[in-house]
């Protein structure tokens, strides 16, 4: 559920209406509802508070510094997967103990930054990370609580590309080396092995995926504990689906999810996090869009629009589906002619949606993107030297730019003629 509807037949987000943040945002620009993010922060707060488990908000979904200071003043921890990202979570004002670590790619500098902040624990991808963890933790005499990720082989059954759990995917250790692994660890000086951590795919429409996942890490706690090995900690990754395709997609809610993890998992003494980042985000937030041209072609009519796939990347990187909706209401029955909805950018992959079944839109009209809170801005860039996208966040009926959209002389703000160029 979500908090963008029509009222007098202008769609708002929450109390406020989108042409009027265009008018005085501009377009394209992101818009955030404060109450959809609360609410499906709770429904995750609420459904595992009988087990105990910490929420660590995927800020990769959406890292933009309001979302974080909401999320966090709720309590979340914050899942971070980068130096960068854990330095933003704490000048957001999160808590080192409640950032977890992830990614599969640490340097020692990021290793070290962890350590120095004091991070609740870092989640291990590979043996080589374990020993580079280990090296930076003993030249700094502290001890570093990991998690060691394991690579269930599992198949979330969602797009190639955001599918984590496979065998044939780079991340965690593999299945079958899991526990001579763990051991190893036990014996590193700068190692604190603290449990196992999982993540295996974003999209995730079946609790069936989940279910054989966690069921294989009951398994391997069990192995684990037997062979002398500490798991105090469970961290189970994120990966809940949203629906991007209204009528066609019901994910299931975070309240059968937890039932999912405590059925499985529950009666392990275990401290368990989860780590939702889409589900939490994603139809928190549309992209609003003006339509410049209409173009009908012989074959095809195209709505050309002021948003590109370098402000929205998700059709362009996964044939993903937005819905569109356009922020005047249409007629109850008006008539919805195919079209396809492009930005302007010079690549044919610039196309948000082709033979789209959408009322009439006219050249000045707005629409919005729906489902576009998570994975939208985060990877947003400047192809085609269009400024990184503003973003917008609604509270009741008020509402706050919480990135404004770069000036024009900030695009080249970091290049640098060499002298021999420079006259
Ligand atoms: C991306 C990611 C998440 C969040 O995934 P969602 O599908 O957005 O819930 C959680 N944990 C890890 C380790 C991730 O890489």
């Amino acid at each position: 559920m979500h908090h963008f509807s029509y009222i007098d037949g202008r769609l708002h987000a929450e109390s406020v209406p989108l042409d009027r943040i265009a008018a005085e945002v501009g377009t394209p620009c992101y818009v955030y509802s404060t109450a959809t993010l609360t609410r499906h922060y709770r429904a995750f707060a609420d459904a595992f508070a009988g087990l105990g488990a910490s929420i660590c908000y995927a800020m990769k979904a959406n890292g933009n510094r309001a979302v974080l200071r909401l999320l966090t003043g709720m309590g979340s921890g914050v899942d971070v997967v980068s130096g960068g990202e854990m330095a933003l979570a704490l000048a957001a004002g999160a808590p080192a103990g409640r950032i977890v670590f992830s990614g599969v790619g640490k340097t020692e500098d990021e290793i070290a930054a962890a350590l120095q902040a004091g991070v609740h624990q870092l989640n291990v991808e590979s043996e080589p990370e374990l020993d580079a963890i280990d090296t930076v933790a003993r030249r700094m005499g502290v001890k570093a609580p990991v998690a060691i990720r394991v690579n269930p082989d599992v198949d979330a059954a969602t797009h190639a590309k955001i599918t984590t759990g496979k065998a044939e995917n780079k991340f965690g250790i593999e299945w079958t080396s899991a526990r001579q692994v763990f051991r190893r660890a036990m014996t590193l000086e700068g190692i604190a092995v603290k449990g196992a951590a999982i993540h295996i795919g974003s999209q995730i429409l079946d609790l069936g995926p989940f279910e054989a996942a966690f069921l294989k890490v009951r398994d391997l706690v069990a192995m684990l504990r037997a062979d002398g090995v500490t798991v105090e900690r469970l961290d189970l990754g994120g990966g809940l689906g949203v629906p991007y395709h209204q009528g066609d997609e019901s994910p299931p809610p975070p309240a059968a999810y937890a039932e999912v993890v405590r059925r499985t998992l529950g009666d392990l003494g275990c401290a368990l996090t989860i780590e939702p980042g889409r589900a939490i985000a994603g139809n928190a937030g549309v992209l609003v869009s003006r339509v410049i041209y209409r173009k009908d072609g012989i074959t095809r009519t195209f709505a050309v629009v002021d948003a590109a796939m370098n402000d929205l990347m998700r059709p362009a990187l996964y044939d993903a589906w937005h819905d569109i909706w356009p922020v005047v209401e249409p007629p109850a029955h008006a008539e919805r002619p195919l079209v396809d909805v492009v930005g302007p950018v010079c690549e044919t992959t610039d196309t948000f949606a082709r033979d789209r079944a959408l009322p009439p839109v006219a050249p000045g009209d707005l629409i919005a993107f729906m489902t576009a809170g998570a994975y939208g801005a985060v990877m947003a860039n400047q192809y085609n030297g269009r400024p990184l996208v503003p973003e917008v966040l609604v509270d009741g009926d008020r509402f706050h730019v919480v990135r404004r959209r770069p000036r024009l002389e900030d695009l080249a703000a970091l290049e640098d003629l060499p002298p021999w160029l420079a006259d």
